[in-house]
């Protein structure tokens, strides 16, 4: 038992990753044909990102291979699989309800890692991406990569979800983690500048919190931002 336990979390360490490289790697290479010269000089900064984020793999493959591993073998967790176990309506609801329960999380812990202690003790590592590269998507200390790792584990347990919408939202969270990093924006003006897009976080609101720091905080949407007065609207450099 223990070994398959270890063998799970080994496995689900190297897919984060694999994830990572594959994701970051993408858009990297899009960033150079679209926006040649972007990331130059930063050579040095993007091996940092690199050597973090991998690190962040594995605290994020762990948990995820544990739980992996207690929803295959002793039936943990809400995930299910039957297309009608639920109503149907609850796929497009259940992706909604992660998403947003992840990015409240995220807007609170996020707030509490720029009080200057804990920007010390860890924040600063992501910040010292300046500006972010596309390889920044997971460069965090592992103080802030734990407390990002334990929430789509925590939420399997208390929130039932399809496992393709769960695989729906853990590509979202990835798409978004490096695009928001990447340094210019890739949906079109025509929906960042919505009404859609007043709530909605991509690369120019992303782009900003980390130009200004102390605003525009939250994950996927803008909703706790504006709630707070933390909201300063969108970068005009990456857009
Ligand atoms: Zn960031
Ligand atoms: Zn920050």
């Amino acid at each position: 038992m223990t070994a398959a336990v270890i063998l799970s979390a080994l496995a689900m360490t190297a897919i984060v990753a694999l994830r990572y490289l594959a994701a970051s790697g993408l858009f990297a290479w899009a960033t150079r044909r679209v926006r040649p010269g972007l990331y130059a000089g930063l050579e040095p900064q993007i091996r940092r990102e690199i050597g973090w984020s991998l690190a962040s793999a594995a605290i994020y493959g762990v948990p995820a291979g544990v739980v992996a591993w207690g929803w295959d073998q002793r039936g943990w967790t809400q995930i299910y699989d039957g297309w009608g176990d639920y109503p149907l309506w609850y796929l497009p609801v259940s992706v909604l309800l992660y998403l947003f329960a992840h990015d409240t999380w995220f807007y609170w812990t996020h707030r509490l890692l720029h009080r200057p202690r804990w920007f010390r003790a860890a924040h600063a590592v992501h910040h010292a991406s300046r500006p972010p590269t596309a390889w920044a998507a997971m460069s965090f200390h592992p103080l802030e990569a734990v407390s990002g790792a334990i929430v789509i584990p925590a939420l399997v347990f208390l929130v039932p979800i399809h496992v393709a919408m769960l695989l729906i939202v853990l590509t979202i969270m990835t798409v978004m983690g490096v695009t928001n990093h990447m340094g210019w924006e890739m949906f079109p003006r025509a929906l960042v500048y919505s009404k859609a897009g007043n709530w909605l976080i991509t690369a120019s609101h992303h782009q900003r919190h980390h130009d200004e720091y102390k605003c525009n905080y939250g994950l996927y949407f803008r909703f706790w931002d504006r709630l707070c007065g933390t909201d300063r609207g969108l970068s005009q450099r990456s857009a």
